[in-house]
This record gives structure tokens, sequence and C-alpha cells, in this order.
């Protein structure tokens, strides 16, 4: 686990007032993208911090730590209801604690995964929402679909009973200048634009981090994934 350094509220604030000059400065509407906190490597206590200072949604990475979290906040402070966004990559042999836990997967690159979401979803508990994560760079490294491998992975998903298609997620390469940053932004912002006439119901377009927030927020993104800008720096020597 990561140690957290003091002074996370401020952090916090210091983000939701960024988030908020980049709606103005795009000239959308205040409140239009919804922030996920992403906490990976720091334990539930750094959670509950941030939840204290007004997240309501945050992101975990990995299955074990993620599910261990929200057990945590299962048992110690319920009242809260938090949302827990899974968006790591998962593997086929963990999906089943994740469906038991999580109400978003935002990683779903093959059917079988949402398949076995869908299956071991328990009866019960709402239809877990899934996004298609989109290799939008083409990198080899990468997980997610390419553009063209969408439409066929989307259509079969749809007809799966206990889950929501309810958009796409990419994870742009990290660049250092603002045109760099904002081209696989707009890939995206046109893909999602393209899905939404085949998938009308698709509200959610997640993209932007802590590095390219305001760029994100300009290229039409719903939903800004934030981790070390609110956390801070991660140690993954765990
Ligand atoms: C870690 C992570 C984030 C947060 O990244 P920061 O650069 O720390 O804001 C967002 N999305 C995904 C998928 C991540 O793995």
């Amino acid at each position: 686990m990561t140690e957290l350094e003091p002074g996370l509220p401020g952090r916090y604030a210091h983000v939701c007032a960024a988030l908020e000059a980049a709606e103005a400065k795009a000239g959308r509407e205040k409140g239009s993208v919804k922030l996920l906190a992403v906490g990976k490597t720091f334990n539930a206590e750094a959670v509950l911090e941030c939840a204290r200072a007004g997240a309501r949604a945050f992101g975990e990475n990995y299955a074990q730590e993620g599910c261990d979290k929200v057990d945590w906040f299962r048992e110690h402070h319920p009242e809260l209801g938090l949302e827990w966004h899974f968006i790591g990559p998962l593997q086929s042999n963990k999906t089943r604690p994740v469906a038991e836990r999580f109400d978003w997967v935002q990683s779903i690159d093959r059917l079988k995964i949402a398949e076995r979401l869908s299956a071991q979803r328990p009866a019960g508990m709402a239809p877990i929402n899934l996004l298609i994560e989109v290799n939008i760079d083409g990198e080899d490294t990468k997980s997610g679909v390419t553009p063209a491998e969408l439409p066929a992975l989307a259509e079969a998903i749809e007809a799966l009973p206990n889950v929501r298609l309810r958009g796409l997620m990419a994870i742009p390469a990290p660049a250092d200048d603002h045109e760099a940053r904002m081209k696989p932004l707009l890939a995206m912002r046109t893909l999602f634009a393209e899905f939404r006439k085949a998938h009308p119901q698709a509200d959610t377009l997640s993209m932007g981090m802590s590095a390219d927030l305001e760029e994100a927020v300009l290229a039409g993104t719903t939903m800004v994934r934030v981790g070390s800008a609110i956390f801070g720096a991660r140690n993954y020597n765990r």
C-alpha cells in the first residue's frame, strides 16, 4: 500500500475546482462530467478520507485489493453508499468476486468477461454497468478493442441479461503537448458519437486522468478518472 501524504481534502477540492473550470472553458454545463476517484494502492482509510472530502464514486484496478475495499466499506460505512468501478484488466478467474461487489466494470475488451459477469451477477443486485475499453492509439501492449472490433462486441454484450452497456472507456498514451493529447481524445469523441447511433442508451464516455483532465473535458468526456492528483504519487512496491 502507498502511504497517504497529508492534504488530501485540499487536493480533492483542487481537482473539483479544475474540473469545474474545464467545464466552463469548454462551454459545458457545471456537473456534466462525473469524477471518479482512483484509489489503487491506497488503503481503505485513505479512500474514506476522500469520501469524507465529498467523493462518492471510486475506481479500483486490482481485483483482490478492490474487493477487500468494497467489503471494508460494506462492513464499516454502508451509510456512505459509495459507487464502485472496476477499471483495471480483469482475468476470467477473477470475475466472480467483482460481479458480486462492483457497480461498474469499465475494462471490457472480450465477450467472455462480460458473459461471466452477467452469469455471476447475484440475483437481487441491479444489472452491472459495463463500458467497452477501446485501444484508441493502437498500442500493441495495451488492452482494449480496436474500433473495428467494437460493433460486434457491443451487439453481443447487449444480448446478455444481467448487464447494461453504458458506453466506452479509453486510456490514451501519455503525451507532452496539448495537440498530441487532444488527438486520441477527439478520436474517441467521434467513435462515441458513432457508437450512440447503434446504442442510443449509451451515456458514458470515460476518458481523462490527472494529466489530461482539461483536454478530456474539451473533447466531450462524461467521466474522468483521477488518481494521483487526489491521492498523491503511487508506490507500486507492495
Ligand atoms: C491509475 C488509473 C487512473 C488514474 O491515473 P492518474 O494518472 O493517477 O490520475 C485512471 N484510469 C485508469 C484505468 C488507471 O489505471
